[in-house]
C-alpha cells in the first residue's frame, strides 16, 4: 500500500501533540525530531527533510499556534500544510494547445511503467476530459514496445502510428502529428525509447525529437519505488530536456514515499499523475493536498467520492438503498453492489481514503482479500433466480449443488447464506430504530 510506513509513523508521532492543550518549544523540538526520522527513513532526500523540518519549526511554534484555542490541532495542520507545499501544493494541469493535436512526449528509463502509463494516459484524458488520442510507437529498438502499445491500443479501441523498427523516431514523430491532424485527433502521445541508464545517446535522441515536434508536454515517467535513484533520474532528464512534469508509476507498491516527497523540491518540476496499479484505469491525477492527507491518516473523502461518482450508478444506489430499509433487498441486489464497490479499486486503498479508518482496530490488518470476493460471486453466480430471491428455499441438496457449481466447499455457502441473513436482520433492526426515533421526535 502507498505510503505505509511513512503513514505510520507519522501518525503515531501527530496522535502524540494532538490534543495538547499547550504545545511549548520541547513539544515541537520532540515531535520534528520524529518527523525528520520517519521522512529519512521514508528515503527522502537528506536537503529536502532539512528544509522542510525548519520551515514546521518556524510555523509550529510561532504565533498561528500559540494564539490557537487548539494548539494541538493546529501544529498538525501545519505538518499537512507543509507537506502538500512539499508536493507542489495546488495540483497541475495538463497542457491544451491553442491549435490541436497537444503533443505530450513520454521519456524515461526503461521498465518504469512509460508505454503503460502512455496507454493509461489516453485513457484518463478520454474519460475525464472527452478527449480524443493517438498513441504513437517511437521506441524503434525494442520490438516488444511497439507491440505492448499495439495491445494497448486495441484494449481501449484507441488509434496507434507505428511504423515498426526501421523508421526514425523523428520521422515517425513528424508523420503521426500529420495523421492527428488529418483525423481530428486533439492529442499526441509519443512513446519514446528507454534505456536501462540514463545515457548519451538516448538523450540526444530525445533532445532531438523534442526540438523537432516541440511538445506541449514532456512528461519524465519515473518509478516511485526505486526512492532516491528515481529523483537522481528526475534531475538528469530535466537538466537536458527540461521537463514539464513527472509521472510517478507503482505508488501502489511504494510503502516509503521518498520519491513521491524529494521530486518537486529537487526539480521544481511537478508530480503530475501517479500510477496506482497495473490496470490501464489506474492512473490518478496527483492532487498534492490529498495525498498529504492520506498519508497523516486524516483520509481523503474527496477522492472517494469521485471514484463512488466515477463508478456508481446514482439512481441504482438509491433504489439499492430504499431496497435495503425496505428488507426486500435480495442477493441479486447484494451481487450488484459488491460488482460496484469493486470496480472502485482495492479495497485496503478505498479503506485509506475513510478519515480514521487506520485508527479503527476492527480495519486494521484486516486482510482485504480480492479473491473472497470472488468466491461470493461465484456462490451466488450459480444459485438460480428464485434462490437469489428467496434464499429460504435453500435445502441442503440445493447446497451441495451450489458448492459445487462455484467450485466452492458446502461450509462456504452455509457461511454465505448466514451473513446475508445477519446483514438483513442488520438492516431492519437499524432501520425500526430510525423509525423509532422519527416517531418520537414527531410526539415532541
Ligand atoms: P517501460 O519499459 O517503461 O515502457 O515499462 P512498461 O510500461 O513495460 O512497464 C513495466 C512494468 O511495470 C509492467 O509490468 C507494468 O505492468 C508495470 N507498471 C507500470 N505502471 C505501474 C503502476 O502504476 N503500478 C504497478 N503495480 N505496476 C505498474
Amino acid at each position: 500500500m502507498a505510503f505505509e510506513g511513512l503513514a505510520d509513523r507519522l501518525q503515531n508521532t501527530i496522535q502524540k501533540i494532538k490534543g495538547k492543550g499547550k504545545v511549548t518549544e520541547q513539544d515541537v523540538k520532540e515531535m520534528t525530531r520524529e518527523v525528520r526520522l520517519a521522512l529519512l527513513e521514508a528515503d527522502v532526500n537528506f536537503k529536502v527533510v532539512k528544509d522542510f523540518i525548519k520551515k514546521v519549526k518556524e510555523r509550529a511554534v510561532g504565533q498561528e499556534v500559540m494564539e490557537s484555542l487548539t494548539p494541538g490541532q493546529q501544529v498538525i495542520k501545519v505538518v499537512k500544510e507543509e507537506l502538500t507545499q512539499l508536493m507542489g501544493g495546488d495540483e497541475s494541469k495538463i497542457a491544451v494547445a491553442d491549435k490541436p493535436p497537444t503533443v505530450i512526449m513520454m521519456v524515461g528509463l526503461q521498465g518504469a511503467g512509460k508505454t503503460t502509463t502512455t496507454g493509461k494516459l489516453a485513457n484518463l484524458l478520454r474519460k475525464k476530459y472527452n478527449r480524443k488520442p493517438l498513441l504513437v510507437a517511437a521506441d524503434v529498438y525494442r520490438p516488444a514496445a511497439i507491440d505492448q502499445l499495439e495491445t494497448l491500443g486495441k484494449q481501449l479501441n484507441m488509434p496507434v502510428y507505428s511504423e515498426g523498427t526501421d523508421a526514425n523516431p523523428v520521422d515517425i514523430a513528424n508523420k503521426a502529428m500529420e495523421r492527428a491532424k488529418e483525423e481530428h485527433l486533439d492529442y499526441v502521445i509519443i512513446d519514446t525509447a528507454g534505456r536501462l541508464h540514463v545515457d548519451n545517446e538516448l538523450m540526444d535522441e530525445l533532445i532531438q525529437i523534442k526540438q523537432n515536434v516541440n511538445p506541449d508536454e514532456v512528461f519524465l515517467v519515473v518509478d516511485s519505488m526505486t526512492g532516491q535513484d528515481a529523483v537522481n533520474v528526475a534531475e538528469s532528464f530535466n537538466e537536458q530536456l527540461n521537463i514539464s512534469g513527472v509521472v510517478l508509476t507503482k505508488l501502489d507498491g511504494d510503502t516509503r514515499g521518498g520519491a513521491a516527497l524529494s521530486i518537486k523540491a529537487v526539480t521544481e518540476k511537478p508530480i503530475k499523475f501517479a500510477g496506482m496499479g497495473e490496470k490501464l484505469d489506474e492512473l490518478e491525477v496527483f492532487h498534492p493536498e490529498r495525498m498529504a492527507s492520506r498519508i497523516l491518516g486524516m483520509g481523503d473523502v474527496l477522492s472517494l467520492i469521485e471514484k463512488a461518482q466515477e463508478n456508481v450508478d446514482e439512481k441504482r444506489a438509491k433504489e439499492l438503498e430504499e431496497k435495503m430499509r425496505s428488507a426486500s433487498f435480495t442477493l441479486d441486489d447484494f451481487l450488484e453492489q459488491m460488482g460496484q464497490v469493486k470496480n472502485m479499486g482495492p479495497l485496503d486503498e478505498l479503506i485509506d481514503m475513510i478519515p480514521g479508518a487506520n485508527k479503527m482496530k476492527g480495519l486494521k490488518n484486516v486482510d482485504f482479500d480480492e479473491k473472497q470476493i470472488s468466491h461470493v460471486e461465484a456462490i451466488i453466480q450459480s444459485m438460480t433466480v428464485k434462490e437469489r430471491q428467496d434464499p429460504s428455499v435453500i435445502n441442503a441438496s440445493r447446497r451441495k449443488r451450489i458448492a459445487r457449481g462455484s467450485g466452492r466447499s458446502v461450509s462456504e455457502v452455509n457461511r454465505l447464506l448466514k451473513q446475508f441473513e445477519e446483514m438483513k436482520k442488520m438492516m431492519k433492526q437499524m432501520t425500526n430504530s430510525q423509525q423509532g426515533k422519527k416517531g418520537k421526535k414527531g410526539k415532541k
